[in-house]
């Protein structure tokens, strides 16, 4: 067995605490990476507090990891001792369905395998990577260039993948005017992207204090969302709009600011569905989707270019002794983008 220190949640109410626990031993298949930083999302928060339901204790969350492969098993071609690498939000997939089979594990019809607080296939709890090392078969893995800071690549591991897919699916480019909604840590990366794909693009905020920032990242207008006016004025002008808010909001405002036959997808997950008015969908034969992470083939294709474009999350270094104060400030919208944990800070006594 391979010994792991980690913070753990050990109920939905106490805050995360140092916690020893041990990883499965290395299969033919498997990588060991020695973790160097973990991006925080606000599904480590949704999760941890039990605000989706179903969670179990202890959990060790963290999904956004980058680190160096300390060694890898017998059948493993692709990664050798030394390489610096990167693992995501799902572990394992069943590898036999239609969406495994078309690099869409995350929509695996048997159900993928999340990097923490779910059983894998070895009758393991997996816990994640708010802790100093993993263990995970290498078509989970993913190769991660050098040339880009690793602290500020983790967060493209999850916040990254989740808003370029979508970008990607619903054909983001020239001549198309794109919404973000939110600017978070997966707003930002959403903004970074859609510009970098040359889309008009529009920052919607609730916080006048992100404007410069917005601007600064890519927006080529920025919009207040509680100015009733203001969101009247985007009316039926936009080919696609992703939403990333974390909390329950009214999307009304948004779905009038589609064009006929236009997008409204959904990434952020808050605790509580919103309330639609049909008539919005109806009139103009909107579509109103949602989208996860994204497969193994396209989420490394997104690191790639993101070597290429030289892009990164805006990020906040933390140590992990900080961990239970960054949770508090990504639920009040105080965060520039992504809190990322320095897995150095980590006590291995
Ligand atoms: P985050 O960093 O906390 O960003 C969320 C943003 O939403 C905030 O910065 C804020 O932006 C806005 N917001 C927060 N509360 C709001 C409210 N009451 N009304 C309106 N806007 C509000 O969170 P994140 O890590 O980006 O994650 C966002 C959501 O996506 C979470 O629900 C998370 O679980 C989900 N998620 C989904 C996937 C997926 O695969 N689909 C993957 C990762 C995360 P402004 O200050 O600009 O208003
Ligand atoms: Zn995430
Ligand atoms: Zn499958």
């Amino acid at each position: 067995m391979t010994q792991s220190h980690g913070w753990a949640a050990q109920s939905a109410t106490t805050p995360l605490s140092p916690f020893k626990f041990s990883r499965r031993e290395l299969k033919e298949h498997d990588v060991h990476v020695d973790i160097q930083f973990c991006g925080v999302c606000h599904s480590d928060i949704h999760w941890v507090r039990n605000e989706w339901g179903g969670a179990t204790y202890p959990v060790v969350p963290g999904h956004e990891i980058i680190g160096r492969v300390k060694a890898a098993g017998s059948a493993v071609s692709r990664f050798k001792p030394g390489d610096l690498v990167g693992v995501g939000v799902i572990v394992d997939s069943c590898r036999q369905c239609a969406s495994c089979k078309a690099g869409e594990e995350q929509y695996c019809e048997v159900g993928a395998t999340l990097t923490y607080g779910v059983p894998d296939r070895f009758g393991d709890l997996t816990q994640g990577g708010y802790s100093n090392n993993i263990v995970v078969d290498d078509r989970f893995v993913h190769s991660i260039s050098s040339k880009l800071s690793p602290a500020g690549v983790a967060p493209l591991l999850c916040a990254g993948i989740t808003t370029y897919s979508p970008l990607r699916h619903w054909k983001v480019g020239p001549n198309k005017k794109v919404g973000v909604v939110g600017l978070g840590g997966l707003g930002h990366m959403a903004l970074k992207f859609a510009h970098s794909f040359g889309a008009h693009v529009v920052q919607f905020t609730t916080s006048e204090s992100k404007v410069a920032d917005a601007k600064r990242l890519g927006a080529d207008e920025v919009v207040i969302s509680k100015d009733a006016a203001a969101m009247k004025k985007q009316a039926a002008s936009f080919d696609f709009i992703l939403d990333t808010v974390s909390a329950p909001h009214d999307i009304n405002p948004y779905l009038e600011a589609l064009k006929r036959d236009a997008t409204y997808a959904q990434v952020g997950l808050p605790d509580k569905p919103p309330v639609i008015n049909m008539g919005n969908l109806l009139f103009k034969r909107r579509n109103l989707s949602g989208s996860i992470i994204g497969g193994m083939p396209e989420t490394q294709q997104m690191l790639d270019y993101c070597a290429e474009k030289n892009i990164v999350a805006d990020v906040e270094v933390i140590p992990i002794q900080k961990i239970n104060e960054a949770f508090e400030r990504v639920v009040k919208a105080d965060v520039k983008y992504r809190f990322v944990i320095d897995m150095a800070s980590l006590d291995r006594g």
